[in-house]
């Protein structure tokens, strides 16, 4: 039988969930559901310099928000961050102890060592690579001591890093499920340090034996690692491991093909949510980012989306970031939403004003919102009468008389329906324009007083939206204002 699938994300705890990196979370989850597998959430935070506080927090957060809550690993209760699973701890900083036995096998093994070089020297060596042009790598100053010199050395408090001792010569061979067969020649690959002067493991020891001791069936993460898969692979192969399969995933650029920058606007999903895109938008977004399971579609909801991925069929060139595509997208999805849904969710985000004609106001500019925060500007438009000039009442193919007339007759006509009939705007839609053509009138010289009496604008949703918004006391009484400036 195949092992289970087990996947994980394993972010930095150095800032807030990127926009890119959603997308790693989502094929990863993708991934776990399509084979039924397990999702799992290990924070790396080895690097304690760069720790920010509330970072794990921010990320669970936008994870729960997106509904691609971990199956397993960190997760948050109320405000305590907890471990959830039997491989725990899922804080890598916890698992230090293991990762330092990991490093002495390795040295044991001969395929790591003890280097006591001074920064100073790392400094003049990487200076002088600069200088004749040479790549910047490690000059292997101590990978020449005998074991038994370094050991003395180590333990009479001498400053030191464990590196890798990886092959110099030949090519290392690796598959990735993207790229198919990939190889990189050691020549190119740096004695990396494993184990930090102060002890603490770096990301690529860390990381490796972590997705052993998890059983990490599958890796899926950003092509920024690509070029350390040989030093992942020589670790698992020294140590005797079965190594997981791997899928590094295309870079995101922006439009203009640059790489997506963290410094380039927002790019925090929480930044995202707040402005409110949905997360079913962003979700439906960042799958597009690099994949697309058939060619004719670009609305997918989550779980079809997890039916069909095929981690094979991911673009190997990176996937531009197209923030227009995102706002039709969320526009979709904003109207797709059912109305208490919607009405709800602007609730939340604090983008409902307080009032009924607010909340009518909403539903009537809908179909125009790229995303939720647009809303209050729209129905402030809707709901609010501008200040206008009695000549703007009046039709360009008609005159103030006419325009005096059809309003008195309109108005006489809405006192005599009751609140209700407000209330179904295609209703008064149909009735109205019957009425219209009964009394031989034009659509213009009618609907135009009628609009801008009710709006005060050149420009406006429909009268028998407005008049859905206005409801019947403030719809007669703006066109009572609007008969009294022309009176
Ligand atoms: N901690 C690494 C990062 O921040 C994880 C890379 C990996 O998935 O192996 O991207």
């Amino acid at each position: 039988m195949a092992s289970p699938v087990r996947v994980r994300f394993a972010p930095s705890p150095t800032g807030f969930l990127h926009i890119g990196s959603l997308r790693t979370v989502l094929y990863n989850w993708l991934f776990a559901r399509h084979h039924k597998g397990t999702f799992i959430l290990r924070v790396e935070d080895t690097d304690r310099s760069r720790f920010v506080e509330g970072a794990i927090e921010n990320l669970y957060r936008s994870l729960v928000a997106c509904d691609l809550t971990p199956d397993e690993g960190v997760a948050v209760d109320g405000t305590t961050i907890i471990d959830k699973g039997e491989y725990g701890p899922y804080m890598q900083s916890a698992r230090r102890e293991k990762h330092l036995r990991y490093a002495y096998d390795l040295i044991e093994k001969d395929a790591a060592y003890y280097c006591f070089c001074t920064a100073e020297r790392l400094d003049e060596v990487r200076k002088q690579q600069q200088l004749t042009k040479q790549p910047i790598m490690y000059d292997r100053h101590c990978r020449s001591l005998s074991k038994q010199e370094a050991e003395n050395r180590a333990a009479v408090g001498d400053e030191h890093v464990i590196r890798l001792k990886v092959p110099t010569e030949g090519v290392s061979k690796m598959h990735d499920m993207i790229r198919g067969d990939v190889e990189i020649p050691w020549a190119q690959v740096d004695d990396q340090v494993i184990i930090k002067s102060d002890g603490f493991p770096t990301y690529h020891l860390a990381a490796t034996c972590d997705d052993h001791d998890m059983e990490i069936s599958h890796v899926i993460r950003g092509e920024e690692w690509l070029s350390s898969l040989p030093k992942h692979l020589f670790i698992f192969e020294t140590m005797g491991w079965k190594a997981p399969e791997y899928a590094h995933l295309p870079l995101l650029l922006n439009a203009d093909r640059s790489k997506l920058s963290k410094r380039q606007g927002d790019v925090a999903v929480e930044d995202y949510l707040a402005k409110g895109y949905l997360p079913e938008a962003l979700v439906n977004f960042v799958a597009l980012l690099g994949w697309n399971p058939t060619a004719d579609r670009e609305i997918y909801e989550k779980e079809e989306l997890a039916t069909l991925f095929d981690i094979t069929k991911v673009n190997k060139s990176g996937a531009v970031f197209n923030t227009e595509k995102l706002d039709w997208l969320n526009a979709h999805y904003i109207k797709e939403l059912p109305v208490d849904d919607y009405l709800e969710r602007l609730r939340k985000g604090g983008f409902l004003p307080e009032g009924i004609m607010a909340e009518r106001a909403a539903r009537v500019v809908r179909e125009r919102l790229a995303k939720l925060s647009d809303a209050p500007e729209a129905i402030a438009e809707t709901v609010d009468c501008a200040e206008y000039p009695s000549t703007m009442l009046v039709w360009k193919k008609s005159t103030k008389e006419e325009a005096i007339a059809r309003l008195t007759a309109i108005r006489e006509y809405l006192f005599k329906k009751n609140e209700t009939w407000f209330g179904d705007a295609v209703g008064m839609e149909r009735e109205l324009l019957l009425w219209i053509v009964e009394m031989g009138w034009g659509n213009g010289d009618t609907l135009w007083p009628l609009r801008v009496a009710l709006s005060g604008r050149e420009k406006s949703p429909g009268p028998f939206e407005l008049l859905f918004v206005t409801g019947k006391d403030e719809g007669l009484a703006r066109l009572d204002a609007a008969l009294q400036k022309m009176a």
